[in-house]
């Protein structure tokens, strides 16, 4: 039985003082949601202090991102095993801007996930086309694309350990989110393609969802939550979403 989920990506955003407060409001308004799975992303700087946050309540810890090694010699980065170890239950992986920024391909990906795999973490992975893409008819192969190197290469049985977001890329912080069709069209693709595991597996949508938009997006058959990038740096509009959310 899937769980509805929602997960706020704070991205490079706000310092030590705001994001606590934030996710302080979040924690006490949130408290009579138990109905759905929330999960607060902060930068890497800000984890250990977010996880004593989150220790009495519901709301879990994730990291944005992890390194595709194991620990060792690789200035700068942050492994699976570390965040783990802070308290983090979930890592964003292959995020667009990570992708586009970073220059991290599938084949990093891949990598990330199977650390994450191997420490207990649940990846999400982020999977969206371009709007040239899309406007190429382009979209379901280039998302089967994007999940079938982890698909092929983990198996069948960790498949189902896997959330797979849909972030199209032309709506993430464009403040126009795609619309509900599209969503329910591309997730539906999702399921269908996935087979036999399709119904078990957790597939969200991100992308400019804010109070005014989510209902509808929400009330689709194949979205079970949403990965929310700006609306999560308000704590109204984060807690309206995980409302919408549980009671649809
Ligand atoms: C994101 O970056 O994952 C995201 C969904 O951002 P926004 O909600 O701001 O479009």
């Amino acid at each position: 039985m899937r769980r509805k989920f929602l997960a706020g990506n704070l991205k490079m955003n706000g310092c030590s003082s705001s994001i606590c407060e934030l996710v302080d409001a979040i924690t006490t308004r949130s408290k009579n949601f138990h109905d759905c799975d929330v999960v607060i992303l902060p930068p890497y700087l800000y984890l250990n202090e977010v996880s004593l946050l989150l220790e009495k309540s519901h709301l879990s810890l994730g990291s944005q991102n992890i390194c595709q090694f194991n620990n060792g010699s690789y200035t700068g980065e942050i492994s699976a095993e570390m965040i783990s170890e802070l308290g983090c239950d979930y890592v964003l992986i292959g995020h667009s801007e990570r992708r586009n920024f970073f220059l991290e391909t599938n084949n990093h990906i891949l990598e990330k996930v199977k650390r994450a795999l191997e420490n207990n973490l649940t990846p999400i992975l982020c999977v969206g086309e371009t709007m040239e893409e899309r406007a190429a008819g382009q979209t379901e192969n280039i998302i089967m694309d994007q999940i079938s190197s982890t698909h092929d290469y983990i198996g069948i049985s960790q498949q189902e350990k896997i959330i797979i977001a849909y972030e199209p890329i032309w709506a993430i912080g464009s403040g126009k989110a795609a619309s509900e069709n599209d969503v329910q069209d591309v997730l539906s693709s999702i399921r269908r393609n996935l087979e036999t595991i399709g119904d078990s597996v957790t597939l969200i949508y991100g992308g400019s969802v804010n109070p005014e938009n989510a209902q509808a997006i929400f009330e689709q058959a194949d979205v079970d939550g949403g990965l929310i990038g700006g609306a999560s740096l308000d704590e109204k509009k984060f807690v309206e979403l995980a409302r919408l959310l549980q009671e649809v």
